[in-house]
């Protein structure tokens, strides 16, 4: 999946996708809500699968409206973490069928 896919799928749910500024490398990516937007900033140094990983983790902790309720971090990562997989493989498996 590339980058402007994912930025559909973003779209499609109401998701902001936007790029870290590049002097920042601490950071892979982080989910926020900023005046009523959901929106994710990734780190644009990430690639591939990778990049793709971390998008779809964000996208998980929006989706599974994490930024709103009361669960413990470990809860909320772990459950991102079975979000983005859930989606990476279904990207990749998305990819394969449609090679
Ligand atoms: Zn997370």
């Amino acid at each position: 999946m590339r980058l402007e896919q994912i930025e559909k799928v973003c779209t499609d749910v109401g998701i902001i996708l936007e790029a870290l500024p590049e002097n920042i490398k601490n950071i892979e990516g982080i989910a926020v809500n900023y005046k009523g937007e959901n929106m994710i900033f990734y780190n644009p140094q990430l690639e591939g699968i990778q990049q793709l990983r971390v998008i779809a983790h964000e996208i998980g902790h929006h989706v599974l409206k994490h930024l709103t309720q009361e669960k413990s971090d470990t809860v909320r990562e772990i459950e991102a973490d079975i979000f983005a997989s859930v989606f990476t493989a279904m990207s990749l498996f998305a990819k394969t069928a449609a090679a």
